[in-house]
This record gives structure tokens, C-alpha cells and sequence, in this order.
């Protein structure tokens, strides 16, 4: 099975969704815990909130299997990714800190070394070779790594999450004139609280291919998830609270383009 779904756009923009994927490779799927097993950790309905950048045309990327396979937003030697608590690049904990797999159960090092080669790997080669045509194509390219988390997690963070977390690599994965930019979109409306590089500055994704000095521009947008969803199982989709977040997403996707068009 192909590892990611990919769609190519028109536009000089790559959307990366690596934590909505759901599929699971046997010997997961037979090892996981009992809090696990409703992939509670999922960047869930992600794919379809960001179901307008495709006809805006954007290329857009989505990861299928679970972060409890590999997670695509670490790096490959697994080096830790925050001081504060998080989880690695295959979770041996839940989110909340309860065991991802029975004992006994996690996968060993070869399955793991498989999960690298044929999941993670591709799904960065993909990004690089679209960065690098987009690029050749546009002479720069954005990239947008997309996200959602629960808007409280005690091991993870203190209290709420702000609505919209921007994650920019404290500045170093984009111009200081697009952090701005969607700084300004954020600052212009009254509905969503907003934080750049607050607790989630950007996983591996936006710090290993934003490079502005290269002509590639990086943003993670961690989004609370109370804000389209449930936060609770099945983790139903909510329209009407869908729609009026995707107002927002709408206008940080066309800064982010404005921004970067040569004048
Ligand atoms: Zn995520």
C-alpha cells in the first residue's frame, strides 16, 4: 500500500498533513493497549478541513498510517524534539502518558527500521521532491505542515491551548516579514486566541525544510481541536464550528501566498 496520499496543485504550495493517517501495520494493530486502540493521539478530520486548498491549488500531502506506526513529524534518529514532555518517533506513550502498546507488545527494532524505510522515508522523499519542483517551477516554495491536538492535555501543557498555534522554528523557517504576515491575520480577527512559537514552535517537518535563505518557507499550525470537533470519542466532526474556523485557515493560506509572490 502506498504509504501517503498525494495530489499535485498549481500553486508554489505544499499542504503536509502527517498525523490524520489511521491505518495501522499488523504487528501494531495486535500490540496496542486497551487506551490505544481508538488512536486517541490522531490529528483527526484534518484532510477534510483543509479540503478548500486543493481547489484553491495547492499540493497537498497526507500521511495514512497512524503516529502509532511512526510518527512523520520526528526526526529518523529520534532525538527528542522539546525539553518539556513529548513523545518520540514511535510513541511509547499515549499523549496523557498511558502506554501506547500491552506489555510485551512493541514492535522490535527490525519491524521498526521496516516502519522507517517504507513509511517515513517516502513521505519525505515526497516532500522533497515537491519542494524541489515547485521551486524549479515558481523559483520558491511554502510549505504548510497542518495539525490538530485536544485543547487540554496536563502532561503536555499547562491549562488551555490557545485556539491557533503557529509554529515558525522561533523564526527561523520563514521571513520575518511571512511571520508577520499571518501574525496579521491573527491580530485582525476576535474569535480564536493565537500564539506564535507558544508551546508547538514546529515539529521536524517545519524545522528540517523551512529554509528562507534557500527560497523554502516553513509554517506548523497546530490548531485546538475543540474548535471543529469533539475532543472526545468518535471524535464526531462539527460543521457549523468547522466552517467558521476554516474562515481563518482560508485567510492564513492567502497571506502566506501574498506574502511570498515576488513583487
Ligand atoms: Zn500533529
Amino acid at each position: 500500500m502506498n504509504p501517503f496520499h498525494f495530489t499535485q496543485g498549481s500553486l508554489p504550495l505544499l499542504v503536509s498533513i502527517p498525523h490524520a493517517g489511521t491505518e495501522l501495520t499488523p504487528d501494531v494493530e495486535a500490540g496496542l493497549s486497551e487506551a490505544a486502540r481508538g488512536l486517541p493521539d490522531t490529528d483527526w478530520h484534518i484532510p477534510l478541513l483543509y479540503d478548500f486548498v486543493r481547489d484553491l491549488g495547492a499540493s497537498v500531502l497526507i500521511g495514512r498510517y497512524s503516529r502509532f506506526v511512526v510518527d512523520l513529524n520526528r526526526p529518523p534518529d529520534n532525538q527528542p524534539l522539546y525539553t518539556s514532555a513529548t513523545t518520540g518517533l514511535f510513541p511509547e506513550t499515549l499523549f496523557d502518558g498511558t502506554p501506547t502498546f500491552a506489555p510485551g507488545k512493541t514492535p522490535d527494532d527490525t519491524a521498526r527500521q521496516g516502519y522507517i524505510d517504507q513509511i517515513w522515508q517516502p513521505y519525505h522523499q515526497q516532500i522533497q521532491q515537491e519542494l524541489a519542483r515547485l521551486k524549479a517551477q515558481h523559483g520558491y516554495a511554502l510549505l504548510f505542515d497542518a495539525h490538530s491536538i485536544a485543547s487540554e492535555i496536563p502532561r503536555l501543557f499547562d491549562g488551555r491551548l490557545p485556539d491557533i498555534n503557529i509554529g515558525t522554528n522561533d523564526g527561523a523557517s520563514c521571513t520575518p516579514a511571512m511571520s508577520a504576515a499571518l501574525e496579521a491575520v491573527c491580530a485582525a480577527q476576535n474569535d480564536y486566541s493565537w500564539v506564535i512559537n507558544g508551546r508547538f514552535k514546529g515539529g521536524y517537518i517545519t524545522r528540517a525544510y523551512g529554509q528562507p535563505q534557500q527560497q523554502i518557507e516553513a509554517v506548523q499550525l497546530e490548531l485546538a481541536q475543540l474548535n471543529y470537533m469533539d475532543e472526545t470519542p468518535p471524535y464526531a466532526w462539527q460543521q457549523a464550528r468547522a466552517a467558521r474556523l476554516q474562515n481563518v485557515l482560508k485567510a492564513l493560506i492567502h497571506a502566506m501566498l501574498a506574502q511570498a509572490k515576488p513583487q
